[in-house]
């Protein structure tokens, strides 16, 4: 949703305004910050029937009413503190002058007339637009918007374009490989979902006209609102120092929320790494909170793209579940074999999906958000690991 700068009768009125944000700046950056983004997770989860689409639009436009009242308490907010911006305008250091593209790094994020929440929204860009900045300070970004002076929070907009995250992923993966295994082992590790879900489709299995979502952004712990996707980052990084720890070579799909990543593509990844198998990290959620317990899934032996696989994968995935209930006590739930999971059908080496417990169980959901509690389960994916290799 994007507004002009100028329009109709008002211009006048909007270029005054205008100049004497732009004045303003001269003399002084701001400081000041408010939320400044509109839309929060809404099209995080990946959802694929039609119906779904119409509800998530539904839902997006009550968050845009929302929002519109967030813009108004964050503004009358503003007004109310006059006297605190009027100080801070004087303490602030100014602008300095740049010449450079940047990014912005959400969605709809403000675009404003002024350096202040109190100045109108000329227009809303989202993640990966880009613009002119022209200056610098900490809290406020002067920019150019259809050659038009505006200004952004500075903290909403980077140097580097946010949908190229992959490419440095990509790098440092690179240089990973650069350091050979002392055990001569390459495992890869997937942290499960990203920061924000892509409902884009590919296909589940090489070959197949069956579509399914990219990835989805994952579960949220009923009672911490942990998202999955942070909790798998933060127990695969502990899984990777045990790994390399023990001399293995670990190649992570992510290392970062900020990715825009298919499952599909993580599979190749892995499939390309040298990894000699693909341990993905997830955790569970059920509409009932009562569930808990570990488990992981593998393919079928009759999987149309990887059966062959089976034996292996059902291995490496009871070995690990067996382990980590050894290491955190949890319940055993076993192993369950499916296909439909693109992540596990476009594989070409052994592969599991650990799904380390039940984000909508309480207890299980605390235990897992603790550092403690996640160091034992990533003990226990590294010591599976380690028994499915004979070591
Ligand atoms: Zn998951």
């Amino acid at each position: 949703m994007i507004e002009k700068c100028f329009r109709g009768k008002w211009a006048a009125v909007f270029l005054c305004v205008v100049l004497i944000a732009a004045a303003m700046a001269g003399l002084a950056g701001c400081s000041r910050k408010y939320g400044e983004i509109s839309l929060t997770e809404a099209a995080g989860q990946a959802e694929t029937d039609a119906g779904a689409v119409a509800a998530q639009e539904e839902e997006n436009k009550a968050l845009m009413l929302e929002d519109a009242e967030g813009i108004q308490a964050a503004e009358s907010q503003a007004v109310a503190d006059l006297s605190e911006v009027e100080s801070d305008l004087t303490t602030a250091s100014g602008f300095s002058d740049v010449d450079e593209t940047v990014y912005i790094t959400d969605d709809l994020v403000n675009i404003r007339s002024g350096c202040g929440t109190e100045y109108s929204i000329v227009a809303r860009l989202n993640r990966g637009d880009s613009v002119k900045r022209t200056g610098s300070s900490e809290g406020w970004s002067r920019i150019l918007y259809h050659d038009e002076v505006c200004y952004v929070m500075s903290e909403y907009v980077s140097t580097e374009n946010p949908d190229e995250a992959n490419v440095t992923a990509l790098e440092n993966r690179a240089a990973a490989q650069e350091t050979v295994a002392s055990n001569g082992i390459i495992v890869a590790i997937d942290a499960g979902h990203q920061a924000k879900g892509n409902s884009e489709k590919e296909p589940i299995g090489p070959g197949s006209s069956t579509m399914k979502a990219k990835v989805a952004s994952g579960a949220v712990g009923v009672v911490t609102k942990l998202p999955e996707y942070q909790l798998t980052l933060d127990v695969s990084e502990k899984v990777k120092r045990i790994l390399e720890e023990r001399g293995y070579q670990v190649v992570m799909i992510r290392e970062t929320n900020d990715v825009n990543m298919s499952n599909a593509e993580r599979a190749q990844i892995a499939n390309e790494s040298g990894a000699s198998v693909f341990v993905r990290i997830h955790a569970n959620s059920l509409d009932s909170s009562t569930v808990h317990g570990t488990l992981s899934m593998c393919q079928t032996a009759d999987n149309p793209y990887n059966g062959g696989l089976h034996a292996q994968s059902y291995s490496l995935s009871k070995i690990i579940t067996d382990a980590i209930c050894a290491a955190t006590g949890s319940k055993n739930r076993g192993v369950q074999e499916t296909d439909t999971m693109s992540g596990i059908n476009w594989c070409t080496i052994p592969v599991t999906i650990v799904e380390m417990g039940f984000m909508s169980n309480p207890e299980e959901d605390q235990k897992m958000a603790q550092d403690e509690y996640q160091e034992l389960i990533a003990a226990g994916i590294a010591n599976g690991i380690d028994a499915y290799f004979g070591k």
